[in-house]
């Protein structure tokens, strides 16, 4: 229900917990991050932010990339294990997903039978995973692969990808589930409304539907799902900061 991510040369941590106690007015029954310390890291918990915070409290986090959601459950029941982020059948991705993947089931019956093993009963789960088979049968570019498979995919999202391959990377895109971009002096932000990043920013982007927004080595690209640049329209945010 609510995306925050961070990538700059701050510590991510901090503006993701931040920005996730922001988000807390859209409702959730979940928490989750993902950073980079130094490898792909995910923490989770049912509840509360603040259950989250805690767990993050018995980890040294160094990361100036990362990714935070809530989690407003529509498949699977609020719980640890169907928490945001959710990694990839070889752990090496991971998504944040608000929205639902209305053919995901079909999806989860195709990758089954190719021998993926889901830990989660979510919609959002199966999304990654079919993500990472795309990647390995076209053997091509993880943004090329979230692109084949948006275009598979029916249904609502606002997502953030992050890979242990990739690790200076964020790739988002969105259709019906709302999703923006912060632009900072040499750092950017994605969140799902401007709450979490006003207090770093006043320069926004909003992604359309079928945008997808790459941010790699601080250059941030925006395309639709057939590969086309689109110019970003940044626009000035009215809020005293
Ligand atoms: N459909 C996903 C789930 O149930 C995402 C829900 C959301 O928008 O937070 O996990």
């Amino acid at each position: 229900c609510g995306i925050i991510a961070y990538v700059g040369r701050q510590q991510a941590l901090p503006i993701l917990l931040n920005g996730l106690k922001r988000l807390e007015y859209r409702g959730y029954d979940s928490a989750g991050i993902a950073v980079m310390n130094p490898d792909l890291t995910i923490l989770k918990k049912k509840g509360k932010v603040i259950n989250l915070e805690e767990l993050t409290q018995n980890v040294t986090i160094v990361s100036s990339i990362g990714m935070g959601h809530t989690r407003w459950a529509t498949h699977g029941e609020p719980s640890d294990r169907n928490s945001h982020p959710h990694p990839s059948h070889d752990k090496r991705l991971a998504i944040i997903h608000n929205g639902i993947i209305e053919n995901y089931s079909i999806l989860k019956q195709e990758l089954l039978s190719k021998g993926h093993i889901f830990e989660s009963d979510t919609d959002s789960e199966v999304l990654i995973h079919f993500i990472e088979d795309i990647k390995e049968n076209l053997n091509c570019s993880l943004e090329h692969a979230v692109r084949v498979a948006l275009t598979r995919a029916v249904g609502a999202y606002a997502i953030v990808v992050m890979s242990q391959d990739d690790p200076n990377t964020l790739i988002a895109a969105r259709k019906s589930s709302p999703l923006i971009v912060g632009v900072g002096k040499d750092e950017y932000f994605l969140a799902s409304d401007a709450t979490p990043i006003v207090e770093y920013t006043n320069q926004v982007i909003y992604l359309k539907d079928y945008e997808m927004a790459v941010i790699r080595d601080n250059k941030l690209t925006i395309t639709d799902l057939e590969n086309n640049i689109h110019e970003p329209y940044i626009k000035e945010l009215d809020i005293e900061l």
